[in-house]
């Protein structure tokens, strides 16, 4: 009897506490943050759970550990449920397990971490509401060995407005207390102790993200337009389906990339056809009929799948990644593309190939895109009456070969992040040569020239969905460069959109010109700053 009243006390003192933080959560985040707490709420009087915890304490087991051992086998459970949604909910289960000890063990209020100056936050796992009793002032970044993009920690840490790395492993082992990091939220990666030209160019994104949300306003009615009646579109890049509502939010024209591999990289087996079907028509009902472009899986390079075969490259950038896994593999690509056309039919689907380097590789993912299809049809399942299909252009031969592929193609997206490190010999990853790691050399801004010509020559459009593309320093010249559309990290929507919408198409024409003439990539700032200046 007395555990089973310690019990109660606990339960009540925890839903004093949520309740509070639901509030608080409502109020700072929103209505979909607030629900986070409103779901444990909603835990802490779940008949299974209260039953379960009953007959610990009638087995003889004292309150506390009863409330271990019950959440203990539920976490687990579900964690091992093949729905990857579900398998996060574990997170929020461990949550209100660890409220409810705190509260058994006489541990008192929440302790809320004070920083004694703005740092990074580096930890093993963080819960919802951990996240939620952050200060965004006090911290700059969230690191996490475990957890992934779509936790609800990282859900909040979104809201907040805190750059976050969820599920970094080896993260414990490489940082230490005390020393600089970098964290990137966009691409999701974590450098230790880097060269103080790093620190200095991502130093000056970081303000310049910073800037971009607090200046701007968020205008999701107004459209891209140049003074001089250029329109552009801007499109949102996002990692897993949480993010199709940020695109909306901004008024993103669609989704110019999502990253399927965050899909692959969650689990310890490959993701089935049912559960990526739900995840992309997740993000494709929602957009409305906007226009989602859904990446094949980009595996390999630095983004590793243990459950693959793959053995030790000398050069994994320029080994087994993005399509050619994939081509080498067609029935499990097929898993991909079965899903994907069965998605197709929820929105306004386009698939993607990306790390094409030959006109064959094309046309063997066409094959086995049309295949899949046809396989589906014989099975009577739904699928998307058609797809428009493109690539990637981000190896060299691609850009010089797009004469090509364009008619191979309905459009062509640049992947600038790889196309740069293709061109310039530079490991986008490596710091020692990260200052060679240059945007805007001329000899990237050529073959973005000559695949954009090559694409409207045969009537097709071009997008670029790499970093450069957020990047207001970047955006005058990608505009003169004939792009159709932009896509980004959906935070810097309404920053290029501004930019846009106060500079004129011909002058960025004039500065791109000029800039395909140039023979530095600092030549090509001055330009690009001369023309960007007018439009901030
Ligand atoms: C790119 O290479 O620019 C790109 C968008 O793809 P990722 O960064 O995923 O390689
Ligand atoms: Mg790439």
């Amino acid at each position: 009897m007395v555990e089973q009243e310690a019990l109660a006390r606990a339960i009540a003192a925890g839903r004093q506490e949520l309740e509070g933080i639901r509030a608080d959560a409502a109020k700072r985040m929103g209505p979909k943050e607030a629900a986070i707490f409103e779901a444990q709420l909603l835990m802490l009087d779940d008949p299974v759970l209260k039953e379960g915890l009953t007959e610990a304490i009638q087995s003889g087991k004292a309150a506390d550990e009863a409330v271990r051992e019950v959440t203990a086998r539920l976490t687990a459970t579900l964690r091992n449920v093949e729905d990857q949604y579900l398998r996060e909910r574990a997170a929020d289960v461990e949550d209100v397990a660890r409220r409810l000890l705190r509260h058994l063990r006489g541990m008192g209020e929440e302790r809320h971490l004070r920083l004694p100056e703005p740092r990074i936050v580096v930890t093993y796992d963080l819960t919802p509401s951990d996240m939620a009793a952050l200060d965004p002032k006090d911290v700059l970044g969230v690191a996490t060995e475990v957890g992934g993009p779509t936790s609800h920690a990282a859900i909040l840490a979104r809201s907040l407005g805190i750059p976050a790395v969820m599920g970094a492993e080896g993260l414990l082992a490489a940082v230490g207390e005390g020393e600089t990091m970098v964290l990137d939220g966009d691409t999701g990666m974590v450098l230790v102790n880097v060269a103080a030209e790093v620190l200095r160019d991502y130093d000056r994104r970081a303000r310049q993200t910073r800037a971009a949300r607090e200046d701007v306003p968020v205008q999701p009615r107004l459209r891209a337009r140049t003074t001089d009646g250029r329109r552009v579109k801007l499109a949102a890049n996002i990692a897993g389906p949480q993010e199709a509502k940020a695109a909306l939010a901004v008024g993103a024209d669609g989704v110019g990339l999502y990253r399927t591999e965050f899909l692959f990289m969650q689990g310890d087996q490959a993701p089935s056809e049912q559960v990526q079907y739900e995840a992309y028509r997740t993000v494709l009902e929602p957009m409305q009929g906007r226009p989602v472009i859904i990446r094949t899986a980009d595996i390999g390079g630095d983004k590793k799948i243990p459950y693959l075969p793959t053995s030790v490259e000398a050069n994994p950038f320029l080994g087994w990644r993005g399509l050619r896994v994939w081509l080498d593999q067609p029935d499990l690509f097929k898993v991909q593309l079965r899903a994907l056309w069965r998605a197709g039919s929820h929105g306004n689907l386009l698939i993607m190939f990306p790390m094409v380097s030959v006109r064959e590789e094309v046309r063997r993912a066409k094959a086995l895109l049309d295949e899949a299809r046809l396989e589906l049809l014989a099975e009577r399942q739904t699928v998307a009456s058609a797809v428009k299909v493109g690539v990637m252009i981000e190896v060299p031969s691609a850009a010089l070969i797009a004469e090509e592929l364009a008619p191979e193609v309905d459009f062509f997206s640049i992947g600038s992040n790889d196309l740069i490190q293709y061109t310039l010999a530079v490991d986008r990853v490596n710091q020692k040569v990260a200052g060679l790691y240059q945007p805007l050399h001329p000899a990237v801004l050529r073959l973005i020239h000559a695949t954009v010509i090559a694409a409207h020559r045969h009537g097709k459009w071009v997008g670029i969905c790499g970093e450069m593309a957020g990047s207001i320093e970047y955006v005058p010249i990608l505009l003169g460069l004939g792009l159709d559309e932009l896509s980004m990290n959906p935070g810097s929507v309404p920053r290029v959109k501004h930019l846009i919408r106060n500079v004129s198409y011909s002058e960025c024409r004039a500065a791109a010109d000029e800039a395909l003439k140039a023979g530095s990539a600092e030549e090509v700032r001055a330009l690009a700053e001369a023309v960007g200046r007018k439009g901030l």
